[in-house]
């Protein structure tokens, strides 16, 4: 079968929030080559519902700080958690200049809304689809920029290696051509692990791909049994993937109820919490789900804020406005991975890793809730602006 070598100035594998991120901060005159394994589209950043915190008034910091550091088990890098809160701002600013529309109110300032482990309202979001409404409007940035090429159902499979530096890698398209990439960075951005999982939220094509190279290579990784479980998965016995019931709508009210139509935790704790709170209520009522209960929230903020988790779930046989719906935990988020620092990089010279892949220690032993999508965007952009400054020194 014949191979084409490409050269590229830089190779990012994946096309979530994090490799487009890092994309479009990386220089417009270089050359970039962007693969997904699968449709664009098809990435867990498009998934996003509930929305993506941000530090908008100073006097947050502190308990920011403390809310994101109690929900992980205070293992969280302090220093990242510091950089990922202080860039915040300056991010949801620069997603605004590229459309990105957050929920406003009538005088055109943000909304915030709450999700589980946060003492304050913090979080933006556009509707329940903020993923899609931020990673679409970051892709059409990347398909528009002249130096950017992206590859669609093309997968890597291996690093390529001289000398103990990454020099870039292989993959193979669906109709398996072979590509040799070489580059002078290249940047993992390759998601999750929940593919590896009979129920996740993840699109199965997110196996960890990354995490399994870095084994085979000797690169260092971090953490890698930190995975969260989301409380609050529609119960259904379809294969496939899992849909989520955002948190937010937990925030907003709604409150999870045993077979017998009572409450039994605190629906606000940290989701590793909440976890272990339905999980053991689940086993005492012999049951595969518990019932989450939306009705305390008011039917128009329900088809206003959580317009699609209401027409799925009635899609599904559910009116959320009317009755409860069958929730379960299922995995949902990979806190370990490729160890970086907090410039994202690896253990192995010319390799960067960024977004869920990588593990910089934000999140410690358990994600706040709406911390990802932040943290994987601010990480993406320093990896960026760190090979702008070591390109500027060669
Ligand atoms: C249902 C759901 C709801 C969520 N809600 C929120 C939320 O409200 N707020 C929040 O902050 N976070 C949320 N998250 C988490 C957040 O969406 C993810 O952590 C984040 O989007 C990860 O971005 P990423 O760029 O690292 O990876 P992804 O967006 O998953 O992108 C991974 C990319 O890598 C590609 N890829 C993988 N392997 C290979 C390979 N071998 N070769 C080539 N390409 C490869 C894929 O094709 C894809 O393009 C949610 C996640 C889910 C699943």
């Amino acid at each position: 079968m014949k191979k084409q070598l490409l050269h590229p100035d830089y190779v990012i594998v994946g096309c979530g929030v994090s490799g487009l991120y890092c994309a479009l901060n990386l220089p417009k005159d270089s050359d970039i080559l962007m693969l997904s394994k699968d449709a664009f589209d098809h990435s867990d950043s498009f998934l996003a519902q509930g929305g993506i915190c941000v530090l908008w008034n100073e006097d947050d910091f502190d308990d920011y700080f403390e809310d994101t550091m109690k929900a992980g088990h205070y293992e969280n890098n302090r220093e990242s958690v510091k950089i990922m809160i202080n860039s915040s701002k300056e991010l949801i600013n620069d997603l605004v200049t590229y459309g990105v529309d957050f929920h406003k109110d009538e005088n055109g300032e943000f909304v915030f809304t709450k999700e589980g482990g946060h003492s304050k309202k913090r979080i933006l979001f556009h509707e329940d689809i903020t993923g899609e409404e931020i990673t679409s409007h970051l892709l059409e940035a990347a398909k528009q920029r002249e130096n950017i090429t992206m590859m669609e159902y093309t997968t890597m499979y291996d690093l390529m290696v001289a000398n103990g530096r990454c020099i870039g890698i292989k993959a193979h398209s669906k109709k398996d051509e072979l590509y040799d990439i070489n580059a002078k960075y290249t940047i993992l951005a390759t998601g999750g692990i929940g593919g590896l999982y009979r129920h996740s939220t993840n699109f199965p094509i997110l196996t960890g791909d990354s995490i399994n190279l870095a084994k085979r290579y000797g690169i260092e990784t971090e953490h890698l049994d930190y995975v969260q479980i989301h409380p609050t998965t529609l119960f259904s016995t379809k294969p496939g993937r899992r849909f989520l019931i955002s948190e937010s709508v937990r925030g907003e009210g709604a409150i999870l109820l045993n077979k017998d139509g009572e409450r039994f935790c605190n629906e606000l704790l940290p989701r590793d919490i909440v976890t272990k709170a339905i999980k053991e209520q689940m086993k005492d009522d012999h049951m595969e789900y518990v019932m989450l209960d939306m009705s305390p929230i008011p039917k128009e903020t329900i088809l206003n804020h959580f317009p699609h988790i209401y027409e799925y779930c009635l899609e599904n046989g559910y009116d959320v406005t009317k009755q409860p719906i069958p929730v379960v935990p299922a995995q949902h988020y990979f806190m370990g991975g490729i160890k970086v620092n907090t410039n994202s990089h690896t253990s192995m010279p010319g390799l960067y890793a960024v977004g869920e892949t990588a593990c910089n220690g934000v999140h410690g032993k358990n994600r706040l809730a709406s911390n990802s999508l932040l943290e994987s965007m601010v990480f993406a952009k320093r990896a960026a602006l760190d090979i702008i400054a070591k390109e500027g020194k060669q």
